[in-house]
């Protein structure tokens, strides 16, 4: 029997990132507190996302690989969560259809659990295993039987990028949960899972660039700025070293970035450019996440307000050193 059909698929499985997307999305929505992430050659032979959430109720787990079978947004989902595929119920079922699954998962904590296996759609496995609280998903030999598809996957290291920038920026935005990332058996990435950005920052940077940060706080009525940018000295960052959390989600935002640059190079050398992560914290009316809701790019309704105040932030926590 055919659970999804692998043309859909192709339109949300664009590649091993997306896969490592959906699956760790879903442990985060289970309330994780510690996510594995293990690849195999850039994930184009194996991906592995192990957690320590809610786990599937056994009577759900074949479904939850049925089309439109579930939905959270009849949870009523606070918008802001909603991601390219995250509210549709489609994942599974599109991950499902071209790849070879093994899921094993306990919602209870007396060591029973649920293993289903499916290979290309087919369900070849459900059945009670033993198993932790917590569901530990594993994707093998994604598009082994869509060999167009196939075709279109770059280089291990390119498709590993793509996965390990994906969960950079989770790390940086989440630094409540412990994630792990290794490629091939060699640890990518390790956060504590303790709150700590710095720390996050230590894993995703090295221990010199945390050292080098200085922290940042501001808030006025609209807005409050938290978290880290480069002193003055460090010299090693480059334009493309600024992450932005927005009511905490990763974004992107080209005129956020232009204000902290104009901040930093009122005071700095031009060929200079800081490192830096900044929580900005604002009311959900004030930032428009819906202009591509598959991509990282928000829209602020008060921009110059936001963009002015970023700027002048940033001048004065340099000004700080500099004098
Ligand atoms: P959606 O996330 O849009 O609901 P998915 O296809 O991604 O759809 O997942 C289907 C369902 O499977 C989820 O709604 C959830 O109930 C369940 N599920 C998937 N992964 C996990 C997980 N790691 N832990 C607990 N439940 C999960
Ligand atoms: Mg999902």
């Amino acid at each position: 029997e055919h659970i999804a059909n692998q043309i859909a698929a192709g339109e949300v499985v664009e590649r091993p990132a997306s896969v490592v997307k959906e699956l760790v999305e879903n442990a985060i929505d289970a309330g994780s507190t510690k996510i594995d992430v293990a690849v195999e050659e850039g994930g184009l032979q194996s991906i592995r996302v192990t957690d320590n959430g809610n786990g599937i109720d056994p009577e759900d787990c074949e479904t939850a690989f049925y089309r439109h079978a579930t939905s959270k947004i009849s949870q009523g989902r606070d918008l802001f969560q909603i991601t390219s595929l995250g509210f549709r119920g489609e994942a599974l079922p599109s991950i499902a259809a071209v790849s070879k699954v093994r899921l094993v998962t306990s919602n209870t904590q007396d060591g029973r659990g649920r293993l289903i296996e499916i290979e290309g759609g087919n369900l070849k496995a459900n059945e009670e295993t033993a198993a932790p609280q917590g569901t530990d998903f594993v994707v093998k030999e994604l598009f082994y039987n869509t060999p167009a598809r196939l075709k279109y996957m770059k280089t291990i290291q390119t498709e590993l990028g793509h996965i390990s920038d994906y969960m950079y920026r989770l790390a940086l935005s989440r630094p409540d949960i412990a994630f792990t990332v290794r490629h091939n058996g060699n640890t990518l990435l390790q956060t504590l899972g303790n709150g700590d950005l710095l720390q996050v920052i230590a894993a995703v940077y090295g221990t010199q660039s945390a050292k080098a940060m200085k922290p940042i706080k501001a808030e006025n009525m609209d807005y409050t700025i938290s978290g880290y940018i480069s002193r003055p000295d460090w010299t090693r960052a480059n334009r493309n070293a600024m992450s932005f959390i927005v009511n905490g989600r990763y974004i992107r935002n080209y005129g956020l970035s232009q204000s902290i640059l104009r901040g930093y190079h009122t005071l700095l050398p031009i060929n200079r450019f800081p490192l830096t992560v900044l929580k900005f914290d604002m009311h959900p009316s004030l930032v428009d996440v819906n202009v591509h809701p598959s991509k990282l790019e928000v829209r602020f309704s008060k921009e110059p307000e936001l963009f002015a105040f970023a700027e002048e932030e940033i001048r004065k926590v340099l000004m700080q050193e500099v004098l």
